[in-house]
């Protein structure tokens, strides 16, 4: 029993470390409490989003569950979707005010956080697709095995923004051509594992590391389909090994 009070006041004060490097997770697991209305299950918009865009965001959910079940087979994610009205309550929720959404994955839950510009059926699936990966992983294999390209090149495979083309061929004689016209270099995979190294080196490269991630998956779907994306998922759950 001795050895209880210990292991208590050890727990604490992780729990606090990790609130204080991660204080979204906190405002994230609270939204229910804050200014926000809960427009369906685990859905949440801001109170000051007007009726069009609650019906809107109900819209694009739909549309986004759909490519995910196209996609992935089915949709295991169960992220609490966060609908931000404007740049400051966005930042609060994603410590970020990059992007249109952003995923939260935690062991303890996962939160889809989106801004105005996140209010359409790709962000939505695109950040759908990060927390699939992630349920169907674990968040410890997902942050130790899945290089971040790989993750952002699926997710873009359920994101239009980029490249409308949806037949896998086109897609990705359009992913390599917009390559191709934006850079005659493109990053290597391996400079592009981390978010880091994804996302940190400014936004041109950022732009690149993205059509590049998109140009080898959609690749990989036109030659193998679908089917080759979950084979390397599954190598991932059963053996522990990233292999594309
Ligand atoms: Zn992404």
């Amino acid at each position: 029993m001795r050895f209880l009070k210990p292991i208590f006041i050890i727990l604490f004060f992780c729990f606090i470390l990790f609130i204080s490097v991660f204080p979204q997770v906190l405002r994230c697991s609270f939204v229910k409490y804050d200014d926000f209305i809960n427009l369906q299950p685990k859905v949440y918009a801001a109170t000051t989003s007007t009726l069009k865009q609650q019906d809107s965001l109900k819209k694009y959910i739909k549309i986004a569950k759909k490519r995910v079940e196209d996609f992935w087979g089915d949709q295991k994610g169960k992220a609490t979707i966060i609908f931000c009205d404007n740049p400051e309550e966005y930042q609060n929720y994603c410590r970020t005010s990059d992007g249109a959404g952003c995923t939260i994955g935690t062991p303890v839950g996962s939160w889809i956080v989106l801004n105005k510009d996140g209010l359409n059926a790709d962000v939505i699936a695109h950040e759908m697709s990060h927390d699939e990966l992630m349920t169907r992983l674990g968040w410890w294999k997902t942050r130790t095995k899945i290089p971040t390209w790989f993750d952002e090149g699926v997710a873009l495979m359920l994101d239009y923004r980029f490249v409308e083309a949806q037949d896998s061929i086109q897609r990705y004689k359009a992913y390599r051509d917009e390559l191709f016209f934006l850079s005659k270099k493109s990053p290597s995979l391996e400079e592009l594992s981390t978010e880091k190294e994804f996302f940190g080196q400014g936004e041109f490269y950022t732009k690149l590391a993205y059509y590049t991630s998109a140009s080898i998956v959609s690749r990989k779907i036109a030659y193998g389909g679908k089917q080759a994306i979950h084979e390397t998922i599954q190598k991932v759950k059963q053996e522990n090994e990233f292999e594309f």
